[in-house]
């Protein structure tokens, strides 16, 4: 996608939470969406129209996510695996990593949500539908998970539960 068309279909969107972008900040924008299918993108301005809940307009990290999540929903829908997704070289950072008794290592890592890696719909749950609520595991009375908002929408969850149903069908007739 072209800056000019990312301006064109962007504009609508930032508008709606008054934002306005000049020459370096639509760069940018440009450089995190340049390569994102433009039926990916309106998807995810419509989820971030609905679940954005900040009055600054989303970052593009945050618009990229959603892309990814409509991008991966239409090769589930499809049926299709999705094409591989290589890291830049400039993607990730290094990091050490200490192992008793072995040393210390050196790795290249990217971050959780990058493309490459094995994709979830849902960051939070990793598609499982359980998200761990945060400082519980000191409250050994209360539960520490909770069904994820993506509980009804995730596709992959749908994919799994049409999955146990088949199976279930299978065992009883
Ligand atoms: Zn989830």
């Amino acid at each position: 996608m072209t800056l000019p068309e990312l301006v064109a279909s962007l504009t609508p969107f930032l508008a709606t939470f008054g934002a306005k972008l000049n020459d370096d900040q639509w760069e940018q924008y440009h450089l995190a969406l340049a390569d994102v299918n433009p039926g990916d993108l309106d998807d995810a301005m419509a989820d971030l129209r609905r679940t954005h809940a900040f009055r600054n307009a989303p970052l593009p990290a945050e618009i990229l996510d959603r892309c990814h999540v409509h991008r991966k929903r239409r090769y589930v829908n499809t049926g299709h695996a999705a094409p591989e997704v290589k890291a830049r070289h400039d993607e990730g950072e290094w990091k050490s990593f200490t192992l008793k008794g072995i040393g210390t290592l050196r790795l290249h890592v990217l971050p959780d949500d990058h493309p490459a890696l094995p994709r979830y719909a849902c960051l939070r749950c990793k598609d499982t539908s359980w998200e761990e609520i945060p400082n519980m595991s000191d409250k050994p009375s209360q539960p520490t998970c909770r069904r994820c908002a993506c509980w009804q929408s995730n596709p992959e969850i749908a994919r799994q539960r049409s999955k146990d149903a088949e199976y279930r069908q299978r065992k009883a007739s």
